[in-house]
């Protein structure tokens, strides 16, 4: 069991009946330093010249390690809070279906992109096209959790990096 598991707490059916939620308040709170170190290590710095977040705890996690390593920021946030003009991507939920947004970019760069957890990929696969679509070039995607039993990201040869893997 990696050491962090101590300070997630699994929520039973939140947000919704059947969802086991993984909730990381607690760590954040406790080891949001070694938290931040544990993630950067899973990444090839080298080959990166932005961070990409995706809207909430990505943005904390991944605002956190573009300081940690000198790099840029960049959100991808939920429809309508981004100004125009912006790159648009809508993916499936259980019910209906989302949209991602991104701020235009015209100047080829490689990117790292990070979430907290790793699901059915639905979220991160849009984040992806927004990327691609926006001369953005996703070297890495690097998360916290991988609930790898949830998705096929790895074995679609995706470069899926993540600190805890259950
Ligand atoms: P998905 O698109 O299914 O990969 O879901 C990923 C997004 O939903 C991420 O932004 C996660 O924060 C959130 N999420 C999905 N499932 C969980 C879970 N079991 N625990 C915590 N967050 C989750």
């Amino acid at each position: 069991m990696h050491p962090f598991e101590t300070h997630i707490r699994n929520v039973p059916d939140f947000p919704k009946p059947g969802i086991v939620f993984k909730d990381i308040t607690p760590l954040l709170q406790e080891r949001f330093h070694e938290v931040i170190e544990a993630m950067a290590q899973t990444i090839d710095w080298d080959q990166i010249d932005y961070v990409v977040g995706v809207e909430s705890r990505g943005f904390i996690l991944g605002a956190a390690l573009a300081e940690l390593k000198g790099k840029g920021f960049i959100p991808v946030r939920k429809k309508g809070k981004l100004p125009p003009p912006v790159v648009s991507e809508s993916y499936v939920l259980e019910y209906g279906t989302d949209h991602l947004e991104m701020s235009v970019n015209e100047k080829p760069a490689r990117v790292v992109l990070i979430d907290d957890v790793l699901a059915t990929g639905g979220t991160i696969k849009a984040a992806m096209r927004l990327c691609n679509r926006n001369h953005y070039e996703v070297k890495e995607i690097s998360f916290l959790i991988n609930l790898a039993f949830l998705n096929q990201l790895k074995s679609e040869g995706l470069p899926v990096r993540s600190v805890i893997e259950y």
